[in-house]
């Protein structure tokens, strides 16, 4: 038998719900706050991910699907989003219109990581990305936003964590501090980090290996090393948390695992998940459009881990099942017939109907709608025929009534409409 490539997954009908239940409350959210979704391939010029990612991170480094297409040009499965959107925003001259646009994505991502619980090489991410905006106000709307979507979705235990990474102005002296303090740590570092000391020492607070953890906390903090405009920069975002009642930790270590991040990034983390426990993570990128060939429009935006979130929320996928609104149990070759047209007739009105063709008995049929956990049975055999009237049952409180046959649709879709509004 063929098997799913290793690392992938499918997501079945028992956990689709769930999936779209996220991907539709954030969808709205984002809606509301003036997003508009853009669609991109998942496949892209290599260069564009190396680019803008890093040549030192562990994405560039190891975990890219990349490979040569029949006429040799390397390409690559996107292994995060933002550069695809700063890609179409600069191919499709969107700045020119307006510099500021408000955009989201959602779709699969691709890292040749090691497969372990959280980490999969097919995942999905919701991106959201704002171009053109400068104003603090901007990096905490932003969180606002998340951190209303983790509300939305009852998470509690969300922690949100916050750093800035200062900007070319301040960042590289803090660079040198880091260097120095490493110069005489090469034991504990990994080969990786040791190699990744001089090229680019902050990648190393981003490093999962123990030693290299350890040895990064006593590090100097960057946050004593940001310039004034980033001082107040950073100072605003925090100010806007606190006024919105939107608690954070700020941690120094925060770096990402990407290098085009500058000023303002942020986490979402759930302890209960374990070792894997960001379910979202996003920052400030001024310099990336300049750097991918556009105009010098700043960036800011994040990425919501829609696999670990539905990890998250795994309890909660029996209530979002979708049951038929009504079941049809036709009994006899007369009933089956009109019942066939009956449910075409209410899934054209709106309401989830089902019917099964096999014509068994009243029971068997009763036990088939219970299966489906129909909030309403139409029963309707030769007896309710010759009266002109079949018999609805609502399942939840076994009460029964005749629907005369000639109004039969409107009368049950009335029905089943009053008894939806009714419960809400
Ligand atoms: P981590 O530190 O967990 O590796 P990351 O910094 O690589 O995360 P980002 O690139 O910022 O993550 O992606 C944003 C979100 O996407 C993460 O917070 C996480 O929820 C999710 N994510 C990232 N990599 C994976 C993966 N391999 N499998 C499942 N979800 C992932
Ligand atoms: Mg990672």
């Amino acid at each position: 038998m063929i098997k799913l490539v290793r690392g992938f997954k499918d997501i079945l009908p028992a956990d689709t719900a769930l999936w779209q239940y996220v991907e539709t409350t954030l969808r709205e959210l984002l809606e509301d706050f003036g997003f508009a979704e853009l669609r991109i391939p998942i496949l892209e010029q290599t260069e564009l991910f190396a680019r803008s990612i890093g040549a030192n991170t562990d994405i560039v480094e190891k975990e890219m699907y990349t490979f040569a297409d029949r006429k040799g040009d390397s390409l690559t499965l996107r292994p995060e989003a933002t550069a695809s959107v700063v890609r179409a925003y600069i191919q499709h001259k969107l700045y020119a219109k307006d510099p500021v646009w408000k955009l989201y994505t959602i779709g699969p991502m691709f890292r040749r990581e090691r497969p372990q619980k959280g980490r999969y090489r097919q995942f999905y991410q919701i991106n959201a990305e704002v171009f053109g905006l400068h104003d603090p106000r901007a990096d905490a709307e932003l969180i606002l936003l998340l951190m209303t979507f983790m509300r939305r979705l009852e998470l509690s235990g969300i922690v949100l964590h916050i750093n800035s990474l200062g900007c070319p102005e301040c960042r590289p002296r803090f660079k040198e501090s880091l260097k120095s303090f490493l110069a005489d740590r090469s034991e504990q570092l990994c080969s990786d980090c040791l190699g990744r000391r001089d090229k680019n020492p902050l990648r190393i607070f981003d490093c999962k290996v123990p030693s290299c953890k350890e040895s990064m906390q006593d590090a100097p903090s960057i946050l004593d090393y940001l310039c004034h405009a980033c001082q107040n920069h950073f100072f605003t975002v925090k100010e806007i948390l606190d006024r919105f009642n939107i608690p954070y930790e700020i941690n120094h270590s925060l770096v990402r695992g990407l290098d085009y991040y500058t000023r303002t990034t942020f986490e979402a983390l759930a302890g209960a998940l374990g070792a894997q426990d960001a379910v979202a993570g996003g920052g400030r990128y001024d310099g990336l459009v300049k750097a991918l060939g556009g105009p010098d429009q700043p960036g800011v935006g994040f990425a919501v881990g829609v696999d670990r979130l539905t990890e998250l929320l795994a309890g909660r996928a029996q209530g979002l099942e979708k049951r038929p609104d009504i079941f049809i149990a036709a009994i006899g070759e007369r009933a089956q017939d009109i019942a066939f047209q009956w449910v075409q007739d209410f899934r054209l009105q709106g309401v989830r109907a089902e019917i099964d063709f096999e014509n068994r008995s009243l029971k068997s049929q009763m036990r088939r709608a219970d299966k489906f956990g129909a909030s309403y049975v139409l029963i309707a055999g030769d007896r309710e025929l010759d009266s002109k009237a079949a018999v609805l049952r609502n399942m939840t409180t076994k009460e029964q009534k005749e629907i005369p046959i000639q109004d039969l649709i409107g009368l049950v879709v009335n029905t089943i409409k009053t008894s939806i509004t009714g419960s809400e």
